[in-house]
């Protein structure tokens, strides 16, 4: 064969379903990230396939459609994840469709006839399913219906068998009409009876949907209501009507509450079970039954019956998990908690099969977290620097007090990680004041004292200044250079700065992101702390990493996250904590007040100012605009300054200010020119005026937790007893129950606990760049003890066997699942 031989164009041959829809499937199960195959990558595959395939059975337009998708493959992996994720689900349908008019048109003898079984069972006909197959294959799934499920993204019978339930009810468990209690929140079994859908004649943005519903002992009325124009139109009011059609099964589930009209539920949850009276009482009369997520136009009934005709299958997945594994952590197999996820024997067998399941999605994620930690150390060569030497003896002489405990168990955890060539990657979570930066500073000397340069970041100047002055108390004593670099600093000063860098005399640097420009060049780093890293990008990151040789890296905050959190989104990080605060700090007291109690919080004030102390006044980001913030802020400065403290001067700040006029306002107020400052939350990170006394909060109910946890550490850091008034201007009462959290509790770790309970772990993280990981049925609230034992057994797989080569199963597993959640590939 000669090299520049032209290929030969491949005869068409008919599209090979299952191998396409196989590739496509496993692309969209492996995260998109365009797998490479023996040969082709897939998008090459792809494109090839469809562009060779004969398809003389579908019309000229479909045809052109066929190969205006083959084209799309070419540009595929430039493609941004959302695209790509559409192209193959669009795909997966052109080719589902195509295959049916194949189907229809070459063959239609051999078609297969959608089999409407009189009764299902769960036991199907004696035809071998596989887990590959598509679901028309299933008895009871024709072609209407596999076109409905593949609206959920449900193509192969592996897939339906993946698909788990959001619910389930509990037959055994169902309340009667007669038997209802307001107050309960409750799941009703009961049949449609009557069922109408209007607008509303007093609004005509409203629609009323109205379902009378009954069983053997009593009646009720369920109303919905549905605002906007999108529900007015007579065709979506009449198609809820035949979603409910007299003599359907429904369960509806709710809050059980009192109106005008009885005794009904509170938006209720509505799901039609079946609509004839014959099947749901094969499939769930005295048993559990499971709820799907579903879209519009797929009745709950044909999921169920595709995934009871796809179970026999799940007696064919085969266990990747080692026995000893399942048995030491007694979990049940694969294919039986499967099995029981849909379709559970009873409320104990469910219980397993959630365990299982859950067990296996924090397990696969810790692993992948965990490989990619011991990747990184492995190819990364740290320089180990000596934990023992004559600076951090010295620096323990002039300490005038003793670590805490739990900062002496957090040194040594430090120490141990950058005396070994691997490059350090710890994460140390501690409230403000807890005495994390004299931790640090434990670290910098000890890599100082081995010939190393080094670099602190923090992500204000307000902050890089106060870390700054902080340590050249402690680096004066010691006889060493400090130099502080921000936006600010005066190009001399830069200069000079730059020249002792490359030099190497410089030992530390602090500053902010200036730090990580250019013309920042060090002789040597060796190891850098960052700061409230969280409001760091990666790429910010790792720039200030690149300025050395795989320094080591501590990263601080104050802000810290429950464990849950800390294992998903920083498995791959060690985390220390400092949970306990040096002795002798007052407890700040915190008390939540509603308006009527201000003239006591505006007292309080007054007597604490008497006393030679300084209050901060906190008002909320107004979310609308940030024009109304502003106003928001001027308007409560002016009056706090005219009319309640006019013998006081009030200070002002707000985020529309520049980082100047900031730092000049709170250095103002810092040197006591002023005794009370009005700020929106730019006040939040690390400002530390030990004279501050007294802090309130405006609107303290539309704060998290965490974030009031933050500003409350603003006061009480000097020698007096301080204050925290939350104003609560709501009369929710959840509202109210979160406010208290924060009079009962100082512990940052606890408080965050709780706001995650509160608002969800997305919410806490701030949604959209959380990085939390899409976990089908684990919860970071309520499987704390799952993770870490799916931790620890990932911790002990990876020591036995860092390759995973001794379960081959298992290391698929981990590479399907990884590349889903977290995106790229882990072995390569
Ligand atoms: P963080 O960085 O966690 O907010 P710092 O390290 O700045 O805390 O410490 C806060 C203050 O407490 C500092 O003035 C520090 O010198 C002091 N401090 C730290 N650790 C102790 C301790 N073990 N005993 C007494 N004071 C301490
Ligand atoms: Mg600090």
């Amino acid at each position: 064969m000669v090299d520049s031989a032209p290929p030969i164009p491949p005869a068409p041959t008919l599209p090979d379903w299952t191998r396409l829809q196989r590739s496509l499937a496993v692309e969209a199960e492996r995260g998109f990230s365009d797998l490479e195959g023996k040969e082709f990558r897939f998008s090459q595959f792809l494109k090839q396939s469809l562009e060779t395939s004969a398809v003389p059975f579908l019309k000229p337009d479909e045809q052109e459609r066929w190969q205006q998708t083959a084209a799309r493959f070419e540009k595929y992996s430039e493609l941004p994840l959302n695209k790509r994720q559409h192209l193959v689900a669009e795909t997966r349908r052109l080719l589902y469709h195509a295959q049916q008019d194949y189907r229809r048109v070459i063959e239609p003898e051999s078609a297969p006839k959608p089999k409407q079984p009189k009764t299902t069972s769960l036991e199907t006909k004696n035809r071998e399913i596989t887990l590959d197959q598509e679901l028309t294959y299933l008895p009871g799934v024709g072609p209407k219906s596999a076109d409905k499920l593949a609206k959920l993204g449900l193509y192969s019978v592996r897939d339906i068998l993946f698909y788990y339930p959001r619910d389930h009810i509990d037959y055994a468990r169902q309340v009667k009409i007669a038997d209802l209690e307001v107050g309960e929140t409750v799941t009703l079994v009961a049949t449609v009876r009557r069922c109408n859908c209007f607008s509303s004649p007093k609004n005509s943005k409203l629609t009323i949907f109205d379902l009378t519903i009954r069983d053997a002992t009593g009646q009720i009325k369920l109303n919905r209501f549905f605002a906007g124009n999108r529900f007015r139109s007579r065709g979506w009011q009449e198609g809820q009507k035949r979603l409910y059609p007299p003599g359907a099964i429904v369960a509806a589930s709710g809050l059980v509450k009192s109106s005008k009209y009885g005794i009904t539920l509170d938006n209720p949850d509505i799901e039609v079970l079946d609509h004839s009276g014959g099947e749901i009482d094969s499939l769930t009369v005295g048993r559990v039954v499971p709820i799907y997520p579903l879209t519009e136009g797929v009745q709950p009934a044909l999921v169920r019956r595709a995934v009871i005709a796809a179970l026999p299958a799940a007696k064919k997945l085969k266990e990747p998990l080692p026995e000893a594994l399942l048995n030491s952590h007694n979990l049940v197999g694969i294919g039986d908690a499967i099995a029981n996820i849909h379709f559970p024997e009873n409320s104990t067998a469910l219980d397993r099969a959630r365990r299982r399941l859950i067990f296996d999605e924090f397990f696969y994620l810790q692993l992948g977290l965990l490989l990619r930690r011991q990747q990184q150390r492995q190819t990364q060569q740290s320089n180990p620097l000596s934990a023992r030497g004559e600076l951090v003896e010295r620096f323990y002489d002039v300490l005038p007090f003793q670590f805490t405990d739990a900062q002496q168990r957090v040194v040594k955890e430090i120490l141990t990680d950058i005396e070994s060539p691997e490059p350090m990657n710890r994460l140390v979570q501690g409230d403000v004041g807890a005495g994390k930066t004299v931790v640090a500073v434990v670290a910098l000397l000890a890599a100082i004292q081995s010939g190393y340069q080094t670099a602190l970041m923090a992500p204000t100047e307000v902050l890089a200044e106060q870390h700054y002055r902080k340590l050249v108390e402690w680096f004066n004593q010691l006889h060493l250079p400090v130099e502080l670099l921000t936006g600010s600093t005066k190009a001399a000063k830069r200069r000079e700065i730059a020249s002792q860098l490359e030099t190497g005399e410089l030992p530390l640097l602090v500053g902010t992101h200036a730090l990580i420009e250019d013309k920042v060049q060090f002789q040597s780093l060796g190891l850098v702390v960052i700061d409230e890293q969280h409001r760091f990008g990666v790429q910010q990151r790792a720039r200030l990493q690149q300025k050395g040789q795989h320094p080591h890296v501590l990263t601080m905050t104050a802000t810290p996250i429950p464990r849950t959190l800390a294992l998903t989104l920083h498995g791959d990080l060690d985390v220390s904590q400092i949970d306990e605060l040096p002795p002798g700090r007052q407890a700040i007291q915190t008390t939540m007040l509603t308006p009527k109690d201000r003239t006591h919080a505006y007292d309080l004030i007054r007597r604490e100012v008497a006393m030679g102390r300084q209050v901060y006044v906190v008002l909320p980001l107004v979310e609308e605009s940030e024009k109304l913030d502003l106003k928001s802020a001027i308007s409560e400065h002016e009056r706090l300054q005219n009319t309640v403290f006019p013998n006081f001067k009030v200070g002002l700040l707000h985020g529309r200010m520049k980082s100047a006029e900031k730092d000049a306002e709170i250095s103002r107020f810092r040197d006591g020119e002023m005794q009370v400052i009005v700020s929106t939350t730019v006040i939040e990170v690390g400002v530390d005026i030990p004279n501050a006394t007294v802090m309130l909060i405006e609107h303290a109910e539309r704060f998290g937790l965490s974030q009031l946890h933050q500003l409350r550490g603003r006061v009480g850091r000097g020698a007096h007893q301080s204050f925290c008034l939350l104003m609560n201007s709501s009369k929710n009462e959840t509202a109210k129950q979160r406010l208290k959290v924060m009079e009962q509790s100082q512990d940052g770790f606890w408080i965050s606990e709780m706001d995650m309970r509160f608002r969800g772990p997305g919410e806490v993280m701030g949604t959209r760049q959380s990085g939390l990981p899409d976990l089908a049925l684990a919860s970071l609230v309520d499987d704390q003890e799952a993770l870490e034992l799916a931790r620890d057994a990932a911790e002990k797989a990876i020591a036995q066997d860092p390759t995973l080569e001794r379960w081959p199963l298992m290391r698929t597993e981990l590479e399907q699942r990884y590349q889903r959640l977290m995106g790229g590939a882990i072995f390569t």
